[in-house]
């Protein structure tokens, strides 16, 4: 793999490609670092401005290279990576002053007199790992969040989106502060070496097994790790759920970017009195937008590569003992699969155990809320935790009792696009969150500043003590 570093040299604005190391890179990012410039709120200003500009004026660059990596029609590359990554961006600016803002507390009797404060200070150089499925997004929303915190950032992404690759490498630089970024692109040998240099933080965005690995690199350094994940998020249809609802939502996300989405639903849990009438609505909802949406694969939907392709055909050839009842094949050559709808398979399969990330979606009959949340809970937790229900206990009891990074009531995903709320996943689906303040939080350090006065200066509280001052220290301390 050709491996493209750039950035830009001190006072560039359009720096022209140039092969770097990941040392040099670093070293020039810390050099801006140790500046000083990023702090100032002008300056994170300015950078947010320029990405919100890049992805404005540049929209028709993005939306060719995410139809060439992941064959995505305009309008989905528009609202799924693009106009998320702009809000994402808006919301920063419109609250930097309030977040920016030093935090002065009281002071207990023992410290008097003085003053206290805590403030959010940058961390310093950042590395962004990105995965493939949003890549765009999900490499430059964290980054919003690295610059709102003030911080210099290498952004790494995912070499299986090389064309969005290309023009985050062309067009980064170009529109933000091009000695307070770099892109990296290649795999994991230059994830590593960028890991290598002990950065301030690192913000991976992909599967649960890589980040295992990113966490291990990081620690000789003691990098923190903001780990974004995967998993298996289930969705809960109760027998009262408005069923009609539930379909058309479940088959719409599910179908959004073929599948390949961190929250997509992975399975399906129904009560079995509205079993078969959900799966009929889902199937015919599935079929009515794929024919409202683009016919360029006629039946079937775009996985992004062989790879992911041969991967996804391998779970449907094991014998998964469900009942196939809406398309079946993937096409490993063409990087196409159907939707598919499997009803009943084992939940010992891999279907029911590995994360799907495709157009592939199991359907399980349960009897009843109790067992779809002992099903859940027996397994690793999950991203996102969905429940279709007409009963506000049903949807407290699910919220409460199935441990999940998020949980939605009778709809899926749309969480991750209100920046009020932390978005990340907890234990296997990961750690830390980000969007809105909790992305400003992860890159920031919470640093503690107390003033004292010279005087007074007390000597009752050196030593040596006698049993009078020690008596007072109890009483003040
Ligand atoms: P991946 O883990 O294969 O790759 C992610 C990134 O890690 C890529 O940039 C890749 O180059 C890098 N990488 C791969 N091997 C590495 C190694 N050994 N050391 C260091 N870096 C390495 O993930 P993917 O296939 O791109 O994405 C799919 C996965 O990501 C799914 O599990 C999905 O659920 C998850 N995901 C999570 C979120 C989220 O926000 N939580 C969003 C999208 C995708």
């Amino acid at each position: 793999m050709t491996v493209t570093r750039t950035g830009g040299t001190t006072g560039a604005t359009a720096p022209d490609a140039r092969t770097a190391s990941a040392d040099e890179q670093v070293a020039r990012l810390r050099a801006t670092f140790r500046g000083g410039r990023t702090r100032d709120r002008r300056w994170r200003l300015d950078q947010l401005r320029g990405l919100e500009r890049m992805l404005t004026e540049s929209e028709d660059e993005f939306v060719a290279a995410l139809a060439a990596d992941l064959g995505r029609p305009r309008v989905d590359a528009w609202l799924a990576d693009l106009a998320p990554t702009v809000a994402e961006s808006r919301y920063a600016r419109r609250h930097l002053r309030r977040w920016m803002r030093p935090h002065r507390v009281g002071l207990p009797l023992s410290v008097q007199p003085g003053s206290a404060h805590w403030v959010h200070e940058p961390l310093g150089v950042v590395l962004v790992v990105g995965p493939w499925n949003y890549p765009a997004h999900l490499t430059l929303a964290p980054l919003v969040a690295a610059f709102a915190a003030g911080n210099c950032a290498v952004v790494k992404p995912s070499e299986y989106a090389p064309a969005t690759a290309d023009v985050l490498v062309r067009l980064l630089p170009r529109y933000t502060d091009p000695d307070a970024v770099a892109v990296v692109t290649g795999g994991p040998g230059e994830t590593g070496e960028l890991l290598a240099q002990g950065l301030d933080h690192v913000f991976f965005t992909g599967s649960p097994e890589v980040g295992a690995k990113v966490m291990a690199a990081a620690a000789p350094h003691l990098t923190p790790v903001t780990l974004e994940l995967g998993g298996k998020s289930p969705v809960i249809v109760a027998a009262d759920a408005d069923v009609e609802v539930a379909a058309r939502r479940i088959a719409w996300t599910k179908l959004m970017n073929s599948g390949q989405t961190c929250v997509a639903p992975d399975y399906v849990l129904v009560d079995a009195t509205v079993r078969d009438d959900l799966v009929a609505r889902i199937v015919a909802e599935t079929a009515r937008m794929r024919g409202a949406a683009d016919g360029e694969h006629g039946g079937t939907v775009r996985i992004v590569d062989s790879r992911q392709a041969a991967r996804l055909a391998a779970l449907l050839a094991e014998d998964h003992r469900g009942t196939v009842v809406a398309g079946g094949t993937v096409d490993v050559q063409a990087r196409t699969g159907e939707p598919t709808v499997v009803v009943d398979p084992d939940p010992r399969s891999r279907l029911m155990t590995e994360e799907i990330f495709g157009p592939i979606l199991p359907v399980l009959t349960v009897d009843g809320v109790d067992a779809a949340i002992a099903h859940v809970v027996a397994g690793p937790k999950p991203l996102a935790a969905y429940v279709f229900t007409g009963s506000s206990r049903t949807a407290e009891r699910v919220t409460r009792e199935v441990p999940a990074g998020a949980t939605v009531v009778n709809h899926l995903m749309f969480h991750v696009l209100v920046p009020q709320l932390p978005f990340g996943g907890v234990g296997r689906s990961g750690s830390g969150a980000y969007h809105g303040r909790f992305g400003f939080e992860t890159f920031s350090h919470r640093r503690a500043v107390l003033r004292k006065p010279a005087r007074p200066d007390p000597g009752v509280v050196y030593p040596p003590y006698d049993g009078r001052t020690e008596r007072l220290l109890r009483r003040i301390f």
